[in-house]
């Protein structure tokens, strides 16, 4: 009997490890990347992976910061004003997930989801020989001031009650963990469940090496249409090079994916939240794990030789040019909060995160087409629920029951 082939359409982190747990299955997986293996947001995030990230991004009183958000270009959360037309109907949604009872069950999908979704990088990481890409020492959560400590414990209460692990830190235990950080901080959160990668890029890129070495086809092409038979099956994907037909179709092109979902007919709320990094080469610091501070949406990450600040989140679109100022911050944030920190010649980035206004992604079947399947829109979260996701693929193409129930991130779910 012939091999079934799969086609995934874009290697970023998601799409790679769809496409490594579909080549476990024994499929004939071809990757069609536009540009190459994690030139999108999975180049240059934070490289944590979140597991204890079971809230969503609109929680209640998100509605009180969208005025903020309008009028302060450098603040956490930012909406251009000349995208605020379009962005309007998402961030109505985006809005309403944040009420108490939304918020409250998007925290019970987003914890299934995630709940041991690092042990799934496992057997990606051992077939690579690249087990020490990942760093199992938690991560520590800093407030700034007395009043949004307060205001966490809503968060982390709701974590606690779904079973992440989170221990109160005063500023002199939180600074034995990590002496970097000034003294002029209320307190913290660790997270010891929390792990990170020593650059997402690289386990990317690693990852679809090894797919490459595994049989796998990896062709640098644009997919611009869904070609289907009388049926309404895929038979093949167009390219801006040719044709390239096949069985079964997975798009995980993320932020991008939703005019190949329409072609497909799924009408997702997709978006973007633009973040941004700084990733300085001689710090002059250490860092024993990533140290994360709400309040200004900051992420620092110890990297191989390096230190990554990266975060915040802009609504501009994806054709809008970067602004730079907002990376700038960034070193400036890091700066205040690790006073011995160098800032000096810090390489700055944009990525665009594929997100929906739920905070949860699409993953699973199209439902209109039978052998169509989609899988992006993970947010803050697609490096961390990337190998999770590809499990789910692999394991709804072949027939099995997938070991979440895909349920709450159907596309159809709005
Ligand atoms: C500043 C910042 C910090 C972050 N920190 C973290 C973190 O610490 N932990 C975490 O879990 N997540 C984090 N994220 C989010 C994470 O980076 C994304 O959710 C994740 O990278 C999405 O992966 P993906 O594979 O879906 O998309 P991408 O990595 O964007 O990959 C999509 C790929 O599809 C390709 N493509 C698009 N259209 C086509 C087409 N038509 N044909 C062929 N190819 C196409 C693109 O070129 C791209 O390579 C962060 C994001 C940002 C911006």
């Amino acid at each position: 009997m012939s091999q079934m082939h799969v086609i995934v359409v874009g290697a970023g982190a998601v799409g790679v490890c769809s496409a490594l747990y579909l080549q476990r299955k024994g499929y004939a997986v071809t990757l069609l990347e536009r540009e190459a293996p994690g030139a999108g947001a999975s180049y240059g995030n934070a490289s944590v992976l979140a597991s204890e990230s079971v809230t969503p991004i609109a929680m209640p009183g998100i509605a009180r910061k969208v005025p903020g958000m309008l009028l302060d270009p450098m603040g956490p959360l930012r909406i251009r004003w000349g995208y605020l037309p379009k962005i309007a109907p998402w961030l109505i949604r985006f809005i309403r997930a944040g009420q108490k009872q939304q918020a409250e069950r998007i925290t019970s999908e987003l914890a299934r989801l995630l709940s041991g979704c690092i042990e799934d990088f496992r057997p990606l990481l051992k077939d690579a020989g690249a087990e020490a890409l990942l760093v199992e020492r938690g991560w520590v959560g800093v407030y700034l001031s007395r009043r949004s400590l307060n205001d966490a414990t809503y968060a982390t209460g709701l974590q606690k009650s779904h079973g992440v692990s989170v221990q109160n830190l005063s500023p002199g235990e939180l600074r034995e963990l990590e002496p970097a950080v000034s003294p002029k901080i209320a307190g913290g959160y660790y997270y010891p469940g929390v792990a990170h990668v020593v650059d997402s890029y690289k386990l990317t890129t690693t990852l679809a090496d090894t797919f490459v070495r595994n049989g796998g086809v990896i062709c640098k092409e644009q997919a611009e249409d869904i070609l289907k038979d009388a049926g309404g099956r895929v038979r093949a994907v167009r390219t801006d090079k040719g044709e390239h037909s096949c069985d079964c179709l997975l798009i995980a092109a993320g932020a991008w994916s939703r005019s190949l979902s329409a072609r497909l007919g799924a009408n997702v709320p997709l978006d973007t939240e633009r973040g941004y990094h700084y990733t300085v080469s001689q710090p002059g610091i250490e860092l024993s794990r990533p140290v994360y501070v709400p309040e200004t949406g900051l992420a620092c990450t110890p990297l191989e030789s390096r230190l990554r600040l990266a975060g915040t989140v802009e609504f501009g679109g994806l054709n809008a040019p970067p602004d730079w100022k907002r990376a700038n911050v960034l070193a400036r944030r890091g700066k205040e909060l690790f006073p011995e920190l160098n800032v000096e010649r810090g390489e700055r980035w944009m990525g665009f995160r594929p997100s929906m206004p739920d905070s949860l992604p699409v993953i699973g079947p199209v439902a209109s087409t039978p052998n169509a399947f989609l899988a992006f829109g993970h947010g803050h979260l697609g490096l961390t629920l990337a190998a999770r996701t590809g499990r789910m693929i692999a394991e709804m193409i072949a027939g099995e029951p997938p070991c979440v129930d895909p349920a709450p991130y159907r596309s159809t779910r709005f």
